[in-house]
């Protein structure tokens, strides 16, 4: 029987190990994955407190590190639901057997949101990537796009135009989401031009790989063709963890409803991270989550 048994190894997850094992708790994080969740795709964030330059993959291994050393136990096992125990207490089904623990934190985060287009998921891998960072190399001296106007989309277009040829960002509205920094980079890079108004219509696929985009231009009802050999999708996310949502409500989006204090409907159980509602996703807003958490949890099991 764990004291707390965290779903979703991101840096919420991660950091409400630490605290709850710094705690003199027993934890245990359940991944799917690899641990650290979204910002291993990010190659440089500059704009966590106090270290300037970081990059996402190393972050996460850190704070992986720390949160082991501290006596937290990280299981590669997918969590497939939850259910309340008379006691009170959780039983944890995953694709590996099962868990007990008396508090849970839901720490599941979000997935790559997708266009929709007919082909797309058959292209994934053959030229549609939600991962510059993880893809990009196979796409040097070759041109390609990346669609969306947020932050991911603006890291994404700057680190593909040091390996590719050219790099089109296509962005639906008549200006970008993300932070000016990044945006002032993207708008100095020679081989980065930006297509506001424009939204993928569809896919040239040939031999199984991408070869082009037709797009939709905002208020004409011209098209445009664009070819490229790499499409990278940073269009927003969606959250993940829907099957927990009998012990945490969810909001019509689907993010879990829980104040600051992360704590649910259901007594014993906490949620963290990008996949609890909010306004502002960051590094930064994670952490402090997981922190929240694993405190509040610390506090529940002691009363
Ligand atoms: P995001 O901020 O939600 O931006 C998604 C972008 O995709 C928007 O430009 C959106 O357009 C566009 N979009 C959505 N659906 C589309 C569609 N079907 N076709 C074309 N375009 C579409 O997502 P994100 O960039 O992944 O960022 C998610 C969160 O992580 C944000 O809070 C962000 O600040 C944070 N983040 C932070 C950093 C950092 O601080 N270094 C790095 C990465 C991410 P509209 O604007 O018209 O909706």
């Amino acid at each position: 029987m764990y004291d707390i048994l965290i779903i979703g190894g991101g840096p919420a997850g991660l950091t409400a190990a630490l605290y709850a094992a710094r705690a003199g708790k027993r934890c245990a994080v359940l991944e799917r994955a690899v641990p650290g969740g979204q910002i291993v795709n990010s190659p440089l964030v500059e704009n966590y407190p106090g270290l300037p330059h970081l990059s996402g993959m190393d972050f996460a291994a850190r704070l992986q590190e720390q949160a082991e050393q501290q006596g937290a136990e990280l299981l590669y096992e997918d969590a497939l639901r939850a259910e309340v125990r008379a006691d009170g207490s959780f039983l944890v089904s995953t694709d590996a057997g099962s868990h007990s623990a008396r508090a849970l934190i839901l720490a599941t985060g979000v997935a790559h949101r997708s266009l929709g287009l007919p082909g797309e998921e058959a292209l994934i891998g053959s030229g549609i990537s939600y991962c510059a960072l993880c893809d990009g190399a196979f796409f040097a001296g070759r041109d390609v796009a990346v669609v969306g106007g947020g932050n991911t989309a603006l890291q994404d277009a700057l680190f593909l135009s040091n390996l590719c040829n050219q790099v089109t960002m296509l962005v639906r509205r008549d200006r970008f989401r993300g932070q000016q920094a990044l945006v002032e980079q993207v708008l100095s890079r020679p081989n980065i031009s930006v297509r506001f108004g424009r939204t993928v219509a569809e896919l040239w696929e040939q031999n199984g790989a991408l070869r082009g985009l037709t797009l939709n231009v905002a208020g004409s009802p011209e098209h445009e063709s664009l070819p490229v050999d790499g499409l990278f999708l940073a269009v927003g996310q969606v959250p993940v963890g829907e099957v927990f949502s009998m012990l945490a409500e969810t909001d019509e989006a689907g993010y879990f409803r829980a104040g600051e204090d992360c704590t649910t409907r259901t007594p014993g159980v906490f949620v963290a991270g990008d996949c609890r509602g909010k306004a502002v996703r960051q590094l930064t807003t994670a952490v402090a989550d997981g922190a929240t958490a694993a405190a509040a949890a610390t506090q529940w099991l002691e009363r």
